[in-house]
């Protein structure tokens, strides 16, 4: 994890930004009080809602459309649909 200083602690200075090894870190923000943990960015969001189309309308000949009117349009002139 990323924690950034709050106060001056030689070498750092209030501000800065650095990383160490946990239990260091632990030390620095818990006991020493001189810098806190950093946010973690969170744009996990954006990807999730970018694309989710996963149903499809499935023609007997196999192919396929995303909306069921695409499929009806195709199929009255599929020869391998209806009867
Ligand atoms: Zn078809």
């Amino acid at each position: 994890m990323t924690i950034k200083f709050h106060m001056d602690c030689p070498p750092y200075r209030k501000g800065d930004v650095a990383g160490f090894s946990s239990e260091k870190e632990k030390w620095l923000v818990e006991d020493k009080e001189v810098a806190k943990y950093m946010k973690k960015p969170t744009k996990d969001k954006m990807v999730r809602n970018s694309k989710t189309k996963d149903k499809t309308y499935e023609c007997e000949c196999g192919r396929e459309f995303d909306s069921p009117q695409g499929l009806g349009a195709h199929k009255r002139f599929c020869e391998k649909a209806g009867d």
